[in-house]
């Protein structure tokens, strides 16, 4: 962890330091070496929240875009569940960065527990993981809002144990391992897949770094997911509409002369 309690005050780790865990109140042991990042540990192999991961400068990366104040949030639910939060706004927007492998299970766990929290993943965990992602783009349709794109094989692009998240994911390509797969511009960039799907596509944002902490900073949302996804469904109900009437009046039409309504014969008088 980042911070623990040094005379009931949040310090950062640093040699010498006698701290407490800010969770469970077990002493703290400070981190400091050349491997990792500083940080504080618990004794032994025990930590307090088993969701925790060991943190890389990735993730310190990210969590110093944001006030410390924000950041390691313990929060309990109302059965006394308690887990900390990377990231908390003020705006009550939990970030969870996430580099390791995550279980299915845990993931869902963990979208239940914070309820509006978004992920930002290291995009670069596997080494396939950003080339997947430039082969999986070539199938993303525009839309009609610049930057959003529809996609009917996410996982052409994505790791599995992201595709069915309830909350939205923003892969983020710089990671930890720098890829020269992808140029840099497109690094710079953080790719959301939005949670669910309209008309059996997939929703894909791309958002600047500078516009995801702008959002972040500022709103209880990065991106108004069920909106827009409601949007995409309306469209594409639309375009399906139009497509069946269109086969359908080729199917049926006739020839020009064939289609010309009859003429009555005029009766005869005689
Ligand atoms: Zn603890």
């Amino acid at each position: 962890m980042r911070f623990a309690l040094v005379n009931n005050e949040r310090c950062e780790a640093s040699t010498g330091l006698a701290a407490f865990c800010p969770g469970c109140s077990q002493p703290m042991i400070a981190k400091c070496g050349t491997q990792r990042v500083w940080h504080w540990a618990h004794r032994g192999n025990r930590n307090c929240d088993p969701w925790w991961e060991p943190e890389t400068a990735w993730h310190r990366a990210w969590k110093d875009q944001f006030p410390a104040g924000w950041q390691e949030v313990i929060r309990r639910d109302d059965a006394g569940e308690k887990h900390i939060a990377d990231v908390r706004t003020e705006n009550g927007l939990v970030i969870e960065f996430q580099h390791s492998h995550l279980p299915t299970q845990e993931r869902v766990a963990r979208e239940a527990f914070h309820q509006n929290l978004v992920w930002v993943v290291d995009g670069t965990r596997l080494k396939r993981d950003p080339s997947r992602f430039l082969e999986g783009r070539t199938f993303f349709r525009p839309t009609l809002m610049r930057s959003l794109f529809t996609t009917l094989f996410p996982e052409e692009c994505f790791p599995f144990t992201w595709l069915n998240c309830d909350m939205p994911v923003f892969f983020d390509f710089e990671g930890i391992g720098t890829s020269n797969e992808m140029p840099k511009p497109n690094r710079r960039i953080l790719w959301g897949l939005l949670p669910g799907r309209a008309e059996g596509h997939a929703a894909v944002v791309a958002v600047s770094r500078g516009a995801f902490l702008d959002a972040a900073r500022k709103r209880a949302q990065i991106i108004p997911s069920q909106t827009i996804m409601k949007m995409i469904a309306v469209h594409l109900r639309r375009e399906r509409v139009l497509a069946e009437l269109d086969a359908r009046s080729r199917a049926y039409a006739l020839p020009p002369r064939r289609a010309r309504p009859f003429r009555r014969r005029r009766r005869s008088r005689y």
